[in-house]
């Protein structure tokens, strides 16, 4: 638990961190393993597929001229004709995509990064599942592609295709009615199996949409197994014997850890085969896309460093750092459109830099909507992520009294860890006033927040990336973060003297340390205004579009 050393100080401070050590952390054990579920009847397509095309007639032909044909045939493959403007096929693959369905920053990711590839000229596609919570009004509008059959061990699974076209992008929903059609996305008993078969059903649904990638860009641990799956099964088929793989590390901690059982009853693995994803005694998904991969990437420079290091490796570090050379960070970007206060309809008011006054009418409307004191002046911290331990929310429930002695109101909007929920639904009673912690998920609120609030407290233990503190700038909310992984990489510390920055930072996870920062940040807001403007123009004049990140993107997959 960290300590309460430091007292409060009403001047601000902004001034250079101290550097302190990192505190150090045992990887995580290897969960039980889990039974395999016996496999059910798949549902039955909704449309029947087209017929298939009716061969040509054979003709007759001299000896001579088959000989002719057969020449030709193999300079065909030897010698393929170079493919001269034909874009670069991108398949991009997920557990979740935004606008379909969203837990966290992956789904923003798969939902901007594609699109920002397609306005730079690449054929860049999605392929997620056909969850139950996708919203009915895009499931009307899909267009049924046709099925297949997948094999998980002994099993034959059906997989059905859909196709919607959103703003520019094909998007492929892979449809199994007993895997996808729950409450909830992650989480279920059977994960193991659900994400094995979506990773298999896309190398195989290939075959149906005509689409050859060159590039299969997999996400996390839902996917892993696609580069594994693609070299230990799919290497001999036509659509994608010469595709090569990237596959992106969003968060390390979830590693997709099984028991081994899996190997033979679901993966359908020989001994060699099943080497590529056998690690420290169990089945580990993310270990088998590291290891298959062509390319492994993380979500910003910084955490691509930080988890060759046990503390941040999860137990992954050693394999990462046998696989270094492949390894690299490209920091995230947001979608500029979706997250615009001039024009996001969720806003009390709109607002851009030119028009950074009308900000203050989203506070009002905020307390006024969540009964807190109707105050214009008085400083509002934001918080809006996962209650969970990465997100430094126990820093946050250690220190909380003394933030909200600086006569501040705190709005924190999140779903997690029980024991986080309960505790700030605890501290909202003995502070009505003064403090408001919304335990829902709500884009709608989110964005209230992120414009109401002068400032965005995202203290986390450790962040690959964070879209929110991203966020928080565009909508003029200074960010207070501890200095780790994308939030080191995309929020600098104000410096009084240049006047460069756009944020108020700390090193060591310690809510002393965090509690300082909030402290020169709520003194900078209150007595250095024209200081404040600074930094708030500062972080709403930063460039986080995709446009430009994509550009990294390209480079990485031509260099493959
Ligand atoms: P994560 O580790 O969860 O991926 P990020 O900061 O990368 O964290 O992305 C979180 C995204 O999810 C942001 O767009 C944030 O606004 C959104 N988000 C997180 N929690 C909530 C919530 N309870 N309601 C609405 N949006 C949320």
């Amino acid at each position: 638990m960290a300590e309460n050393k430091k007292t409060t100080k009403k001047v601000a401070q902004p001034k250079v961190e101290p550097k302190k050590e990192v505190e150090s952390k045992a990887p995580k054990a290897a969960p039980a393993p889990k039974a395999a579920p016996a496999a059910k009847k798949a549902p039955t397509p909704k449309v029947a597929p087209a017929p298939k095309a009716a061969p040509a007639p054979k003709t007759e032909v001299k000896k001579e001229e088959v000989k002719l044909e057969v020449k030709k045939e193999e300079v065909k493959v030897e010698n393929p004709a170079p493919k001269k403007n034909e874009p670069m096929k991108v398949l991009f693959v997920a557990g979740e995509a935004n606008p379909f369905i969203k837990t966290g920053g992956l789904a923003d990711v798969a939902g901007a990064l594609p699109k920002a590839l397609v306005d730079k000229g690449i054929d860049a596609r999605v392929m997620i599942p056909l969850y139950l919570g996708i919203p009915q009004e895009f499931k009307n509008n899909m267009q049924y592609i046709g099925n297949c059959f997948v094999q998980l061990s002994w099993r034959s699974q059906y997989c059905g295709v859909f196709k919607y076209v959103y703003q520019g992008v094909t998007y492929y929903f892979i449809d199994n009615e007993f895997y996808f059609k729950r409450h909830g996305i992650y989480g279920h008993y059977d994960d193991g199996e659900r994400f094995a078969f979506f990773s298999k059903a896309i190398l195989e649904s290939l075959k149906i949409i005509d689409f050859t990638p060159d590039i299969i860009h997999a996400n996390d641990w839902h996917t892993a197994l696609v580069p594994v799956f693609l070299d230990c099964f799919y290497r001999g088929e036509e659509h994608c014997k010469n595709a090569k793989t990237v596959y992106t590390i969003h968060n390390i901690e979830f590693q997709g850890q099984y028991g081994d059982g899996l190997i033979e009853d679901i993966l359908g693995f020989n001994y060699d085969q099943s080497l590529l994803v056998r690690y420290a005694g169990c089945v580990n998904y993310m270990k088998g896309g590291i290891e298959s991969a062509s390319r492994v990437t993380t979500v910003s420079p910084s955490y691509a460093n930080e988890i060759l290091d046990p503390y941040y490796g999860y137990g992954m570090q050693d394999i990462l750092n046998a696989r270094k050379f492949k390894l690299s960070g490209i920091i995230n970007g947001i979608d500029e459109e979706k997250n615009n206060p001039a024009t996001d309809k969720s806003l009390f008011k709109n607002y851009d830099i030119n028009t950074i006054e009308n900000k203050k009418f989203n506070k009002i409307g905020l307390q006024q909507l969540l009964g807190l004191p109707v105050n214009e002046d008085v400083p509002m911290i934001g918080m809006v992520g996962r209650l969970t331990h990465q997100k430094g929310i126990d820093l946050v429930t250690a220190v909380m009294d003394r933030i909200l002695d600086l006569d501040v109101q705190v709005v924190i909007l999140g779903t997690g860890d029980w024991k986080y929920e309960n505790i700030l639904k605890d501290m909202q009673n003995r502070y009505p006033g003064k403090l408001r912690a919304i335990i829902n998920f709500s884009s709608d609120m989110a964005s209230k927040i992120y414009a109401a609030s002068d400032m965005f407290l995202m203290p986390s233990k450790f962040e690959p990336c964070g879209l929110s503190q991203m966020i928080a700038m565009r909508y003029a909310s200074v960010p207070i973060v501890r200095l780790t992984g994308g939030l080191k990489d995309t929020v600098m510390a104000y410096n009084h003297e240049t006047g460069e920055g756009e944020g108020f930072t700390f090193l060591t996870y310690n809510a002393s340390d965090m509690l300082y920062a909030i402290e020169r940040a709520v003194g900078l807001y209150r007595d250095y205004k024209e200081d404040w403007n600074k930094v708030v123009h500062n972080g709403m004049k930063k460039d986080f579009s995709w446009k430009t990140i994509a550009n990294q993107y390209i480079d990485l997959y031509k260099s493959i």
